[in-house]
């Protein structure tokens, strides 16, 4: 820290000890009742939990004309997420009208019908909806909110009542209450009295997995546009309900940092209006403001991005608004020091949070009208399109279940969708393809149009390619949601088809029996997704269920390898009632067969049709596990799938008896060696060897490699002895060094911050005829982030491998990293005795929404384990 930071620092901190006010406007309303008269302390004393801050708002929502508290949905441990909203007296007496004038500026083609958008402009009041403590363990936000809360409804000096004139503000005191409430508990039990400052005491050690994340520890700041988690689909339902004209996400970040607010940093996404950084800089000249006033420092522009559209931030600024992070010095207990000596206090930290949210509306009052028109003008000029791309066309494809689910993800966000009502011929060009072609997509393929209000947020969602100048990447680089879902996907010039319907809600997808009751055997192909699910309960009602590993035909009709086959000789008469059941529930096509003869391919009786094994799933959780990696796997399973797993603590590991268990999981994580040691290794490989199957994630997977664990003969690139190395790469290398010697630190800097993989699509190549490749097509688009690729191996087999023609596909990848990346393992299966090592090299569940690479986990955990 250097002296001038110093100097500044010191009249702040007596200023502060004298007087962090958080109520500087003015007078207030007795009735109103304060923080410390329902909480007993006040604000910063100590951690509110999130009953008490749910009561302080259900007390305020009794006082007078001012306030209307609403419950929005619910967690996934059952508390409840809430909203208030605080305005004048004569502004809620007319709420629901300003929330559909307010609707109308979305849509510029009711607007001749309705109102003017002028005329809304002139007659309705802002929207601001300021969402606190999305991050649970960023814990100073929620106090703010209780804060600012009360005086909003309290004030009744003349700068409050030109607020409550002129917005309507909408508070979320919590956005992810289950992450607030796992570190408040932990933290209210762990501050010692009086707080100790020294930031290596225990109250400021937060034990895995820490709050900041939701039950299933999701990161709910990045799930905007994915929606994988309850919270977020509760809360973006209520948010396009009213379409706020600015919205604020409060954050902390490390606590010796000072305090961040907009302009955010470049890349911005190519999609959004020119008026994005104008309003950055707008909000925060009056930020700049309130804060030299106080004399609290703070910085403005250095980070944060407005590229990826799955932020707090960026999806609202997608949807019109004003869409910010703020964020304060924090992550810390009730008091800390900081490396310049200050004590930074939980009451400082909410203080700033507090004049912040202030200075927001004040700003948003002075700059009403012209707010509210750019909110306007965004949707009018979003009907402009995106260039030369009309649409989006997305056949239903081989899993029309997966298609209806992107197509459901694209209606909650109010992205219009259309469906052909016929087959039409289209000129087209395929994603990641290099040449127009003219398709004929089947009816009921799915178009989006870029001429609609929405089309920047579906422009952000769809593209192939997310448009982007610079490099610098807070979070991945690549995200298109169709290739995500595993989708086909085109992008056409061609306007929207005549004829092709608008569709409110995604079509259900019909299952059915074809053919039954059957007289020998059921078979259920493995294609669509919903056939897992089929699968899994009839093995849980105790059915017993083959799969074939070579495809077959009968009925006149094509069997991958990896369809089901139920025999009826084998199973005892509910099989009927349950299949059919299921097959409707889940959504996949049944058939019935009344022979085990087949047209051509192997007999249904053949060796080639192996036995199913309804395993016990272990999947390791704790330290060194990352939770995020964890929380993915047990929301798939859980959620997604419905099937049931033990999670074991890794540092059981040792003692746990794994002949309970035929499959293991190891998801990505840090130093695996501080908790399996050599001995649980030989255990690992004897409980193989008897037929267990390991299946290891991204780093969770480079442990079992040679160099690490020593479990399979798995080589990681890095491994590689120098005479193994082509002579190319030893050039290459060569060069790389010379290159260093001579670098400025700024150069160095900038090497290694561009020396990476940020989270990028690339391109595999998926061997079919193997069980992790069963139904999944044999060209694949899949996710990779920065870890070490894995050599191809000749003792393991390799079952999906990065293509050869290098290269990523979409998003950002450092040339030679890409290059390093071509004709490396994704997916590997080691035999070893009886049993399987399967690694996957990356992430095959990312965030949950990466739904186009589930199958192959599935198919490592229910087809791989041998009986
Ligand atoms: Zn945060």
């Amino acid at each position: 820290m250097n002296k001038l930071l110093v100097f500044l620092f010191l009249p702040v901190a007596i200023m502060l000890a004298q007087k962090s006010d958080f109520y500087p406007l003015g007078s207030v309303n007795a009735v109103v009742p304060t923080p410390k008269s329902v909480l007993g302390y006040e604000i910063g004393d100590r951690f509110t939990d999130y009953r008490n801050l749910e009561r302080y708002m259900e007390k305020l929502a009794g006082s007078p004309d001012r306030v209307k508290r609403v419950i929005y949905g619910e967690t996934y441990e059952h508390r409840p997420l809430q909203v208030l909203f605080i305005s004048s007296a004569a502004n809620l007496a007319r709420l629901e009208e300003i929330r559909t004038q307010n609707l109308i500026l979305t849509d510029p083609r009711v607007q001749k019908a309705k109102s003017s958008a002028d005329q809304i402009v002139g007659t309705i009041p802002a929207i601001v909806w300021l969402s606190y403590g999305v991050h649970g363990n960023e814990s100073s936000s929620p106090e703010a909110a209780i804060a600012t809360a009360y005086q909003l409804c309290a004030g009744t000096d003349q700068r409050t009542q030109t607020i409550l004139d002129n917005v309507v503000i909408v508070i979320d005191p919590s956005q992810n209450p289950d992450g607030r409430e796992r570190y408040v508990r932990w933290a209210n039990s762990t501050t010692t009295v009086p707080p100790n400052v020294r930031p290596d005491a225990y109250e400021h050690r937060e034990p895995w997995p820490g709050g900041r994340t939701n039950h299933y520890f999701f990161d709910l700041n990045r799930d905007w546009a994915w929606q994988t988690q309850q919270e977020t689909q509760a809360r973006i339902k209520i948010y396009r309900e009213w379409m706020p004209h600015v919205h604020v996400d409060f954050h902390e970040m490390g606590f010796n940092s000072t305090y961040f607010f907009f302009p955010a940093a470049p890349p911005f996404h190519q999609a959004l209006p020119p008026e994005v950084m104008k309003w950055g800089e707008i909000y925060g000249r009056g930020n700049a403001e309130a804060f030299d006033k106080l004399r609290i420092p703070y910085f403005v522009g250095e980070v944060f991005d407005m590229f990826h559209p799955g932020y707090g931030d960026s999806w609202p600024t997608f949807n019109g608004a004003v869409g910010m992070t703020y964020e304060e010095a924090g992550g810390a207990g009730v008091a800390i020091k900081r490396l310049n000596g200050q004590i930074l206090s939980l009451r400082d930290r909410a203080r700033n949070h507090f004049v912040s949210g202030i200075a927001t509306l004040e700003t948003t009052v002075k700059h009403k009208k012209e707010r509210l028109q750019d909110f306007s003008k965004f949707w009018q000029t979003g009907m402009d399109g995106a260039g030369r791309t009309r649409g989006y066309v997305i056949p239903p494809g081989a899993d029309p279940g997966r298609a209806t689910g992107f197509v459901s993800l694209l209606l909650k966000q109010g992205i219009e969708v259309h469906e052909l009502q016929e087959a039409i011929s289209l000129e087209v060009l395929r994603y990641y393809s290099k040449r127009n072609s003219r398709e004929t997509f089947p009816k009921r393929s799915y178009f989006v149009s870029t001429q609609q209000p929405q089309s920047r947020l579906a422009r952000a969602i769809l593209e192939p390619h997310a448009a982007v100048k610079d490099t610098f990447f807070y979070d991945v680089s690549a995200w298109s949601l169709p290739i995500a879902y595993g989708l086909d996907a085109y992008t056409t010039e061609s306007p929207l088809p005549p004829g092709a319907k608008r569709i409110s809600e995604a079509p259900p997808v019909s299952g059915a029996v074809v053919g039954g009751p059957a007289q020998f055997a059921y078979l259920l192909p493995w294609e669509r997704d919903g056939a897992i699910r089929v699968a899994w309960n009839l093995l849980q009602q105790g059915h017993t269920l083959h799969y074939a590993t070579r495809r077959f035909e009968v009925l006149r009709r094509g069997f991958g390898a990896g369809t089901v086959v139920a025999f009826v000789g084998q199973n005892n008469d509910s099989l009927h009632a349950d299949i059919q059941q299921l097959s409707l529930l889940h959504g996949v096509e049944v058939y019935a067969v009344n022979t085990g003869l087949t047209e051509k391919g192997i007999s249904l009786g053949s060796n080639r049709v192996r036995p199913m094994k309804k395993n016990s799933i272990a999947i390791l959780t704790d330290s060194p596990v990352f939770s995020s990696d964890f929380g993915q796997l047990w929301s798939l399973f859980e959620q997604e799938f419905k099937i049931p797993f033990t999670a074991i603590r890794s540092s059981d590991l040792k003692s746990v008896d794994l002949d309970e268990y035929g499959v293991l999981i190891i998801p990505s994580g840090g130093d695996f060696r501080s908790v399996i040691d050599s001995a649980t290794v030989d255990k690992l490989r004897r409980w193989v060897q008897q037929g267990g199957t390991v299946v290891g994630i991204e780093e969770g997977a480079r442990f079992l490699a040679k160099s690490k664990s020593g479990l399979t003969t798995a080589m990681l690139q890095t491994d590689k002895k120098e005479e193994e190395k082509s002579k190319e790469e030893k050039e290459r290398e060569k060069a790389r060094k010379e290159l260093v010697k001579r670098q400025t630190l700024f150069e160095k800097q900038e090497t290694q911050r561009l020396d990476d993989i940020p989270g990028t699509i690339f391109r595999a190549i998926v061997d079919t005829t193997h069980p992790i490749g069963f139904g999944v097509p044999n060209e694949i688009f899949v996710f990779k982030g920065n870890g070490t690729p894995l050599e191809l191996s000749e003792t393991g087999h390799t079952v999906a491998r990065f293509s050869r023609d290098t290269t990523e596909v979409s998003g950002y990848a450092f040339p030679e990293r890409a290059r390093r990346t071509a004709e490396t393992a994704y997916a590997q299966d080691f035999r070893i005795g009886r049993g399987h090592v399967v690694l996957f090299a990356e992430d095959v569940a990312f965030r949950m929404f990466w739904k186009g690479l589930n199958k192959l986990l599935m198919n490592a955990v229910l087809l791989v384990p041998e009986p």
